[in-house]
């Protein structure tokens, strides 16, 4: 199957309230732009180098997003372009988001991402950790950010059952500071969740955007 014959036959699967990011992670501009070429806008990296060097080379009308984890002293090369960082894990890295955004003259949008697998490993806020942290009602000063919604990862498992409950929880925290901390945030809207072997539970489970990778580019070879 072609990267083309991919896209296609993934995008005719999601629904149009659900955005599609293509992660383009580990592939070349050229094999990116097969995908561009068959109509897709919206990337998204996890490196901010290679994100970076990608923007340079690809044309300007595309779309893109930070779905990694960031680091704050790397914000500064991101902060030009960048449509939406779906890894924000602390206030500290939003602050400095919203320093760059104002150097920048930007409005940055931004998820804040939860903790919902069972690893260790994974970044994001805990639940508990993220209500703690809105309550004290800091994200307020910051005002070249827009909080768009959550992002969360799944644990990496075959047991879709432990994946769709990770997902639930996502939706359900994401509905419930909607209703008490985002009440008035009009643009507090988005969750981010569902990758290539979980992108149709998280459909189903409500999601508002996915970042489907191999499913489209084929496997990643790291070198
Ligand atoms: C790589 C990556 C994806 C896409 O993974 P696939 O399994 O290739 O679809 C999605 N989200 C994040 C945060 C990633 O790093």
């Amino acid at each position: 199957m072609s990267i083309e014959e991919n896209l296609l036959r993934i995008k005719s699967t999601i629904p149009a309230n659900v955005s599609l990011i293509a992660v383009s992670k580990t592939h070349p501009a050229d094999v990116v732009m097969e995908a561009y070429n068959a109509g897709q806008r919206v990337f998204g990296e996890n490196k901010v180098q290679e994100l970076v060097g990608k923007a340079s080379e690809m044309p300007d009308d595309i779309e893109w997003h930070m779905i990694g984890h960031l680091q704050s002293n790397k914000v500064k090369y991101i902060a030009p372009f960048v449509s939406l960082i779906h890894g924000v894990d602390s206030f500290k890295l939003l602050k400095v988001i919203d320093k760059e955004a104002a150097k920048n003259n930007r409005i940055i949008p931004c998820l804040l991402q939860v903790h919902i697998a069972s690893e260790e490993t994974k970044f994001g806020f805990s639940p508990e950790e993220l209500k703690l942290a809105l309550q004290t009602g800091e994200h307020h000063q910051y005002k070249n950010v827009d909080i768009r919604g959550l992002m969360g990862m799944a644990t990496f498992t075959e047991d879709e059952s432990v994946i769709r409950s990770e997902f639930k929880m996502l939706k359900l925290l994401f509905n419930e500071l909607k209703d008490s901390y985002f009440k008035d945030a009009v643009s507090f809207r988005e969750v981010s969740m569902g990758m290539s072997d979980d992108y149709q539970i998280a459909i189903e489970e409500g999601t508002t955007m996915v970042r489907v990778g191999s499913a489209i580019f084929g496997l990643r070879h790291y070198t």
